[in-house]
Parts: C-alpha cells; sequence; structure tokens
C-alpha cells in the first residue's frame, strides 16, 4: 500500500487555460496545510528537453538547481512553493522514448517485441512514481501537458489510467480543467465543451474526481449540478476558476472553492490544520496596493512572447512588492534601439534590465542601451548576455577597444573580451551540453554586490557557453571595471559592477530562477529600490 498520493491535472477544451497555476496553487494550499508537495510536468513533444527550443516557441527555458533545462511552468511551482525542483520535474516524450530505446539496443528487453503498452506506458509510469519513491513527498502531483484528446498525449493519459487501477482510486486523484465560455449573445455560460471533454477523458478509461471550469463570469449552482450531472460528479467537486487579475490570486480562489479539501478527500487524506497564507495574503496585499511606482525597461529580443521573459516578470513582481512599488514594465526590442532613438526609447526609465540570450540578433541594440545607462546612471541589470553586453560596451567605449566582442557573435575579432570556456570549446552536441546549473559564487567584499547579498558566497544559476575573458581583466579593472563575484574553483568572473555608477551589476547567471513570492532575489530587490530611489519627477 502506497504511502504517497498522487494528483494528475489535465485540460480539456483549449490549451493555455493555466494547468500550470491551477497545479501551483493546489500543490500551495496542500503545503499551507503541512502537506509535503511536489509538482512535475509531462511534456508532450518529442524534444528531449526544452533546452533546444526557441524561446517564440514555448517561451521561457527554465533551469533547474540541478542543471536540467526545463519548462516553464517549474518555475511557476518553484515560485509558489518555494521549493526547489529538480530534472525528475520535468518529462517529455522525448526522453521517455529516449530511455526506452536506449534499453532496447542495450539488449534489456529480452527479445521481447518494444511497444508503446506496456513498454512507454511503463516508463512514464516509473518517472512519476520516481518522485514519489524519494521519501521527500506526501503527494505528487503532476500535471500533463497539451489537451485530452491529442494523439501525442495518449501514453500519459493511459498511464493514468493504469495507475489509478494499479494503486487503486483512494491513492490517485484527476483533476480537470476546462473552459466554460461565456455567450454573450445569449448572455449564457456553456457547459457543453466541458462534457464533450470529459467524454474524451472518459473513452480513454479516465473518469476526473474534479472538474475545474475556467470561465470569466461567476459560475452559478445550478450550472454546477449541471455538469457534475453529466460528468459524473459530486457537485463540490465542480470548482469555478474565475480569470483573475494575477496568477498570486489563483490559490486564494481555489482555496475559497475548497478545491484542496476536495482532493484530500477524494484521497482519504486528514485535512490537517486550515491552510496557513498569512505571508502570501500579505504579498498580494501589498502587490494590490502598492505605494511607489518605477517604470523598468527589458531589453530583449523575443520581446513579442512576453513568456520568452517569464522569470524576469515574476522577479521583478517579486521585488516590486518587497519594495511596495508597482513594476511599470516598458518591453523594449533590442534590435529596434540605435544610437539615435535610445534616448528616446530610454528616455522614461527608471532602471533597465537587458536579458539574456544568444546570438547576434539585436546585439548592438543591447550595447547601446547598455551605454545609455553607463552614461547617464541609470540603475542597470544585466543578465547573462547582458552582462556580457555590458563588458563589451565598457570595452568599446570607455577603454577605446573599438572592435571588442563576444567572440560567439564575431569570432575573429581581436578583443574578444567574452569568450568561449575551455571546457566548451569541444563539444560539438547541442541539448544539456552548456554549463548548467547551480555553482557558487564568491563574492568581493567591499563591492556593492555584496552588500546586496549581504554575505560573501552564494549559490546561483547558470546557462551559458562563454565567459569574460580573464585576459582583459587587470586592463578593465583599472578603468573602473569590478569583478565583484568569482567562481573560484575555475577563476570565472560571475558578477561586474561599475564603481562609478550608482547601481550597474552584471550577472553571467540567471538571479531570475531563483526569486520566489516567499525569498524575492535581493539583486531584483536592491534593483528596483535603486529604480525607486532614481525616479524622476
Ligand atoms: N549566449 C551567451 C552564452 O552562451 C549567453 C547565454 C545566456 O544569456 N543565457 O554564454
Amino acid at each position: 500500500m502506497s504511502a504517497v498520493k498522487y494528483v494528475f491535472v489535465t485540460g480539456g477544451v483549449t490549451s493555455s487555460l493555466g494547468k500550470g497555476i491551477i497545479s501551483a496553487s493546489l500543490a500551495k494550499l496542500l503545503q499551507a496545510r503541512g502537506y509535503r508537495v511536489t509538482i512535475q510536468k509531462l511534456d508532450p513533444y518529442i524534444n528531449v528537453d526544452p533546452g533546444t527550443l526557441n524561446p517564440y516557441e514555448h517561451g521561457e527555458c527554465y533551469v533547474t538547481n540541478d542543471g536540467a533545462e526545463t519548462d516553464l511552468d517549474l518555475g511557476h511551482y518553484e515560485r509558489f512553493l518555494n521549493t526547489p525542483t529538480s530534472r525528475a520535474n520535468n518529462v517529455t516524450t522525448g526522453s521517455i522514448y529516449q530511455t526506452v530505446i536506449n534499453k532496447e539496443r542495450h539488449g534489456e528487453y529480452l527479445g521481447k517485441t518494444v511497444q508503446v503498452i506496456p513498454h512507454i506506458t511503463d516508463e512514464i509510469k516509473r518517472r512519476v512514481q520516481a518522485l514519489g519513491n524519494t521519501g521527500d513527498y506526501e503527494v505528487v502531483i503532476t500535471e500533463i501537458g497539451g489537451t485530452v484528446g491529442d494523439i501525442e498525449s495518449l501514453p500519459f493519459v493511459e498511464s493514468v489510467r493504469q495507475m489509478i487501477w494499479d494503486m487503486g482510486s483512494t491513492n490517485v486523484a484527476v483533476v480537470h480543467l476546462t473552459l466554460m465560455p461565456y455567450l454573450s449573445a445569449t448572455g449564457e455560460l456553456k457547459t457543453k465543451p466541458t462534457q464533450h471533454s470529459v467524454k474524451a477523458l472518459l473513452e480513454l478509461g479516465v473518469q476526473p474526481d474534479i472538474v475545474v471550469c475556467r470561465s470569466e463570469k461567476p459560475i452559478t449552482s445550478d450550472l454546477k449540478r449541471k455538469v457534475a450531472l453529466f460528468c459524473n460528479l459530486n457537485v463540490n467537486a465542480v470548482i469555478e476558476a474565475l480569470d483573475a487579475p494575477t496568477i498570486y490570486d489563483v490559490p486564494i480562489h481555489m482555496l475559497k472553492e475548497q478545491l484542496d479539501k476536495v482532493v484530500l478527500s477524494k484521497l482519504k487524506l486528514p485535512s490537517k490544520q486550515e491552510p496557513e497564507l498569512d505571508h502570501w495574503k500579505s504579498f498580494l496585499g501589498k502587490l494590490k496596493n502598492p505605494v511607489h511606482e518605477a517604470r523598468i525597461g527589458l531589453v530583449g529580443k523575443y520581446i513579442e512572447l512576453k513568456d520568452a521573459y517569464k522569470s524576469i516578470n515574476e522577479a521583478l513582481i517579486h521585488a516590486g512588492v518587497a519594495n511596495e512599488c508597482r513594476i511599470d514594465m516598458k518591453w523594449i526590442h533590442s534590435s529596434k534601439i540605435s544610437a539615435d532613438n535610445v534616448e528616446n526609447q530610454l528616455g522614461d526609465l527608471d532602471g533597465v534590465v537587458v536579458a539574456p540570450g544568444f546570438g547576434d540578433r539585436g546585439i548592438e541594440g543591447k550595447v547601446e542601451a547598455i551605454r545609455y545607462a553607463r552614461e547617464n546612471n541609470l540603475p542597470f541589470l544585466g543578465i547573462c548576455l547582458g552582462m556580457q553586453c555590458a563588458v563589451v560596451e565598457f570595452a568599446r567605449n570607455v577603454m577605446g577597444m573599438k572592435d571588442a566582442h563576444s567572440t560567439e557573435m564575431n569570432p575573429s575579432t581581436k578583443h574578444g573580451v567574452i569568450d568561449i570556456m575551455d571546457e566548451q570549446k569541444h563539444i560539438k552536441s547541442k541539448g544539456g551540453t552548456m554549463r548548467l546549473g547551480e555553482y557558487p559564487c564568491h563574492l568581493v567584499k567591499g563591492t556593492r554586490t555584496a552588500a546586496v547579498y549581504g554575505k560573501t558566497r552564494v549559490m546561483e544559476r547558470h546557462r551559458h557557453r562563454y565567459e569574460l575573458n580573464n585576459k582583459f581583466l587587470k586592463k578593465m579593472e583599472s578603468a573602473g571595471l569590478a569583478a565583484s563575484g568569482i567562481y573560484q574553483e575555475k577563476n570565472l568572473v560571475e558578477i561586474i559592477e561599475l564603481k562609478s555608477h550608482p547601481w550597474f551589476i552584471g550577472v553571467q547567471f540567471h538571479p531570475e530562477y531563483k526569486s520566489t513570492v516567499e525569498s524575492p532575489h535581493p539583486l531584483f530587490v536592491r534593483f528596483v529600490k535603486a529604480a525607486v530611489e532614481n525616479r524622476k519627477g
């Protein structure tokens, strides 16, 4: 008899209904009742991980402490729960097939025909239960990407069916998220898409235990009864998920709808205490009643798709709340910035973040934005490529190395102030091969960065191939650029700052991945504070 309970979250009717946020909210409520809980995402695509995906495809690639390149929903899980996820928390169809095919090549199937059922479904179940088997969790919530009925998610749904059969229905709960559209012509919410979507699940042998309906209007008890009747549910298992002004409202909405209680009762778990959400509620209170405002620019090349910068956006929101400040975001396309219009584009900002990225496109716009921030004392935070561009800008415009560049963009420059790391030079294959995950960083005493963190050693997450070229470091330091964070083991510069500037910091790592509701990241908090202080008028 299993001690660990499993909850699956599936989606129906359309994609983008917010399964990730519903999963994270349910997890938050269970955690607030005193349960140890984690969330996992199953993604139906064939890529082994999203590390090779263009951000326009799936938004940001999130990185865990153990160096997995994962779906951005893992960022929501960490931000809501304030506990780290790991490689085991994101499983793709590609990674399942890779394991099964490798086993087949090693002869582990002993001459059997290898098939979707049972070999692929067994591997899926093994990955779900692997989290339960760590002993770290009482409840594992697994979100299934895609929409029920999609060809590519069939093996996942079949695995859910088998797990219910294997473990018994008190050990596995299924939450199905659907859309209840509002027809303005008749002034009605419609339940039919939900009914059809539940039928699609039933055809696959899975009866959902709870149906959560996204809706833009309140769902009356008559409508709930109708959904319950046609979907074989208790009325209290039909949950309203109204559109919310912020994702951080959703746990509170789900608490009112008693999603957590219905799940616990289905799993025959005690409700323990009432959820302890004091900190969460005070965060929400401050989010909704800001005292200050700061206009923050985010310079990047993927800004048409805001999800490409999800973690940075959320980290700024957390930092805003810590400063009782509303963040007025201005998204600036790096390839549209030039010397002629930079004043126009950045002149109204209180602070600017230059985003991570790969490749050439928009690079000169980033450098130009940084020049403007440096010359005009505009608070600046450069992340990964943003930090590398700050080094390039400094070399070009302060030290007079006109052709200074990263060798990623210009391999033949004489002044490759950013260069490929030694360990990366011989790597040919893509996917999971960058410098990934958490590394220690030693902060240099007396620097602004050390003061920001209030510590001498921090752990931060990385995702890059290039680094500041130490050949140029001495000269840069005499020109006023300080290396304020070092990975001592390999003598890599991880943080730079400018001594003569009120707030100018560039980091080779991604602080945004570590910012959560409960512990906003100090770099973002102090950056927003500097922006508030810098606010004109
Ligand atoms: N392209 C740069 C590198 O590989 C920066 C990567 C990033 O911004 N994540 O080093």
